[in-house]
């Protein structure tokens, strides 16, 4: 079983595995360990990766790139509509109202959901981790950003699942490079010692993260984090885009930001700038060939001006370094190193400004690129029971607070609680307990939507359903089971209705809330979401009734408020007075209705999977009939260069030319008719060509081949005839063999050498564009003809003889004389003796015969 750490970057995507007793950063078919996440839609295929990044500029309208930060939004999601002007390509509304892509893709216009951008992009990166670890890949740790929100999460998910993906967890992007750090560190404080506070910053395209994480031994906790969302390299290119479209307009009246492809290739110039630009501070030049209207044009910039230009962005730096600070109540002296990853934190000015506000230099201990992707596959390997990983505890957080707001609809009032404050440990569940006659709505949302880099604040409509009042017209109680699951995400995951038959001492009190650590609450993250995508659908009828005996705590903080579950409070200890108190209780699980933000139904979800499997079956044929073309062509190459060069002298001059004249025509027809052809079409003209260029390459090759075949088998007879020479010359050897035997082997040999001779000197008689007398193939099956009678014969083992008391009493003396001085003997010596009793032994043989 393999595991999986996916780095699922704006811009580029880098996968990690676990192997060979470590973490490998894999590299794609372009031996590039960086994944552009780009996909460009074809006439007859999808490119991904570096393939679509080059297709940007030509395939302008269907190349889709920067889609990341789509998922789980609206099309009439402010930050969709502030992009959509942005992007070279359309979007599209689809049916759930989420953002999609327009895109002609199989010479037709078809609409993509950003789930299924995506997961067209993680089936390349599976694809790619199968082809390297040439094996099935489906478990996998995915990475987000902290501030994704549910709707985002679970976006992400359904990605994972079009793309056929086991997604273990979602992964904070900063709390993965958390467990690349500390998972390796020998020197960790114990668990009793203060932790080692570290700061981790993750400047990529598009987000700014930082998280401060608490290190003891085996452990680690994210204290809080915050983030820009908006703050990115992305936002450096765009200041250097926006002073050249300025430059070329004054210079040479040209509008870029009316020509999209321009627009396109000037914001590629400018990256490519930026990047120079953090390793030199002198004026640079940026010069693009046949920009706009066949123009050249240049520009130039250093690091001082450009620093200048975006001083806005710089700006931005330091308040999130400082709110991560104030939610851990920390302070700058207690942070005991601070470590930058993220392309983006290559700039120096970043990186300066992040130092200054420290008081401190930053540290570069991580890889800024793969150090995601590294952290998703250590965590993939803990979670997966196939490999042993040290056991290294991560405690993330919860980056908004959430509250629940209940309401029923005749029972009279509304109430609301915060279920998880902002930086909650998570995964974390709780039980929440309501006292209800009927059918209630928890609604789920974010407490403060200002803080959410989102437009929506609802999480879910939760509708607890069959909650009918207790026998004697009391309320029910109804404990609630509410989760932040591995993911991140929050769920509702049970309802329970307590129906008691009150016994001695039972007053009926139970902690309003009850939580629960955060354990393996989630250990199959992909069949609970399956699941959800069912009840998501509104399939979930399941309900059952599982009798229990539960023991209730007496005087109980709670008063019995029947719309109200009171303030929350830790788990409770059960006195020994209330397990005596035990009451008869059965629990019945209610159905819960769920209206989730931007869910998927189960159908539309599985009519996505089956359409990626399908698109995946439509790139290999595609792949298969190009390569099946490409093998036409070269072929054609391959052979003609020859004909001029190593098949020279095995074709006849007039074969040649025709040959000639015939490859040209293919190669004409390549270009012409045969530039668009099914798979077969190609593989009949391969085989064509190959009836005739084949002969040519078998003379060529039994002619270097056959010098060989026949030195071997005539150094096979050779041996064999000296062999019948010392049995003729009576060397005792041999004397074990019959008279017959050796006629035989003789007779064997004779023919082999008659065969030889004659085979050679045919050969000899003919030029080498003649086909051979005598195959390679065939003298190889002549040497293995001679071996099979003579080897049985002249390698036929001697009788064993029992050797005569005598002679044994004597050796075992030989042996026994230096054994008072065993240390002494050497290893030459002992071989000696070992020689000597071989010797020995075989004079006996021989006199015997
Ligand atoms: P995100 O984390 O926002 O999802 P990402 O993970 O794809 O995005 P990274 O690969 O970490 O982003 O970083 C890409 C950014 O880093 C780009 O803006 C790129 O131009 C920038 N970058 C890379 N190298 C350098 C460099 N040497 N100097 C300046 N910027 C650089
Ligand atoms: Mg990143």
């Amino acid at each position: 079983m393999s595991v999986l750490g996916i780095d699922l970057g704006f811009q580029n995507c880098h996968i990690a595995v676990a192997r060979s007793g470590g973490i490998e950063t894999i590299a794609n078919e372009y031996s590039d360990r960086c994944t552009p996440a780009c996909i460009s839609l074809g006439s007859r295929t999808r490119a991904i990766g570096n393939e679509a990044k080059s297709q940007i500029v030509t395939n302008i309208k269907n190349s889709l790139h920067g889609f990341k930060k789509f998922h789980g939004r609206a099309l009439d999601d402010p930050f969709v509509i502030s992009e959509r002007v942005k992007l070279p390509y359309e979007l599209q509304k689809m049916p759930n109202g989420s953002a999609g892509f327009k895109v002609r893709y199989l010479n037709e216009e078809r609409h993509f959901s950003i789930e299924q951008v995506t997961g067209m992009l993680l089936s390349k990166l599976k694809e790619t981790s199968e082809h390297t670890l040439k094996k099935p890949v489906a478990d996998c740790v995915i990475s987000i950003p902290s501030f994704f929100t549910d709707g985002e999460r679970r976006s992400v998910m359904y990605a994972a699942q079009i793309a056929g993906l086991n997604c273990l967890r979602l992964m904070n992007e900063t709390t993965a490079v958390a467990l690349a750090y500390g998972i390796y560190k020998q020197d960790l404080p114990s668990v009793e010692e203060p932790p080692r506070n570290v700061v981790f910053v993750d400047m990529g395209h598009s987000a700014y993260q930082i998280s401060v994480c608490a290190f003891n031994k085996g452990k680690l906790k994210v204290l809080a984090t915050a983030f820009d969302p908006y703050l990115g390299g992305r936002n450096f290119d765009k200041v250097l885009v926006n002073y050249f479209c300025k430059e070329f307009m004054k210079k040479y009246k040209l509008n870029v930001k009316e020509n999209a492809r321009a627009l396109l290739r000037l914001n590629q110039e400018c990256e490519k700038l930026k990047k120079l630009m953090s390793a030199n501070t002198s004026d640079l030049p940026l010069n693009i060939e046949c920009f706009m209207n066949d123009r050249d044009v240049s520009g130039k910039m250093n690091r001082d001006h450009f620093e200048e230009l975006s001083a806005h962005l710089v700006a931005r730096v330091e308040p999130p370094l400082k709110a991560v600070l104030e939610q851990a109540k920390l302070q700058r002296e207690d942070i005991y190193s601070i470590e930058i990853v993220g392309g983006a934190t290559r700039i120096p000015v970043v990186k300066d400004q992040i130092a200054k506000f420290f008081f401190k230099d930053v540290m570069t201990t991580l890889n800024a690129d793969e150090a995601v992707a590294r952290g998703c596959a250590l965590q993939c390997a803990i979670l997966s029971p196939a490999f042993k990983v040290r056991d290294f505890s991560i405690i993330d957080t919860v980056p908004f607070a959430i509250t629940l707001r209940w309401k029923s609809t005749s029972e009279e009032g509304t109430g609301e609680c915060e279920v998880f404050c902002k930086n909650h440990a998570a995964p974390f569940a709780k039980v929440i307990t309501f006292h209800k006659k009927e059918p209630f709505d928890l609604e789920a949302f974010y407490t403060c939507p200002h803080e959410v880099p989102y437009p929506d604040p609802r999480l879910g409509l939760f509708r607890i359903q069959n909650v009918v009042p207790q026998a004697d017209g009391d309320s029910s109680k109804v404990k609630v089971k509410v989760h932040i699951n591995v993911h991140g995400i929050f769920s509702l995951s049970s309802a329970t209705m307590i129906e008691t038959q009150r016994g001695e001492g039972d007053h009926g009190d139970l902690s309003p809330m009850e939580t629960e650590p955060p354990s393996k609450i989630d250990t199959t993250p992909v069949e609970q979401d399956k699941m959800l995508a069912k009840q998501e659908a509104g399939q979930n009828k399941s309900h059952g009734e599982q009798p229990t005996e539960a023991g209730e705590r007496a005087g109980g903080a709670y008063t019995n408020a029947k719309d109200n579950p009171s303030t929350l409070s830790d788990n409770h200890e059960h006195s020994p007075q209330s397990i005596k108190d035990k009451v008869r209780a059965k629990s019945i699980v209610l159905p819960i209705l769920r209206e989730l933000n931007r869910q998927l139904g189960w159908d539309l979800l599985g009519s996505y999977m089956e359409n990626e499997v399908k698109m995946i079956m439509q790139d290999k044929l595609e792949k298969e009939r190009i390569d099946a073309k490409n093998a036409v062509e070269e072929y054609v190459y391959d052979l003609r260069d020859k004909l001029v060069g190593v098949y020279e002298k095995f074709i006849t001059e007039k074969d040649s030319a025709k040959l000639n004249i015939m490859l040209e025509d293919v190669e004409k027809w390549l270009y012409e008719e045969g530039e668009d052809q099914p798979k077969q079409v190609y593989l009949d003209k391969l085989e064509g060509l190959k009836k005739l260029g084949q002969p040519i390459q078998d003379r060529y090759k039994e002619y270097e081949e056959r010098p060989k075949a026949f030195n071997d088998l005539g150094k096979k007879t050779q041996f064999f005839m000296k062999t019948i020479e010392a049995y003729m010359n009576k060397d005792e050897k041999y004397n074990h063999l019959n008279p017959t035997e050796i006629e035989n082997v003789e007779k064997c040999v004779r023919d082999t050498i008659n065969w030889l001779s004659m085979k050679m000197n045919a050969q000899n008689k003919l030029t080498l564009s003649h086909d051979p007398v005598v195959k390679v193939a065939d003298i190889v099956a002549k040497c293995k003809e001679v071996d099979s009678v003579c080897n049985p014969i002249i390698y036929k083992a001697k009788p064993q003889v029992e050797q005569p008391a005598e002679d044994k009493a004597n050796e075992s003396k030989q042996h026994s004389s230096p054994k008072t001085n065993t240390e002494e003997v050497t290893d030459t010596e002992q071989d000696a003796a070992k020689d000597t009793t071989h010797h020995t032994k075989q004079k006996a043989e021989m006199e015997v015969n």
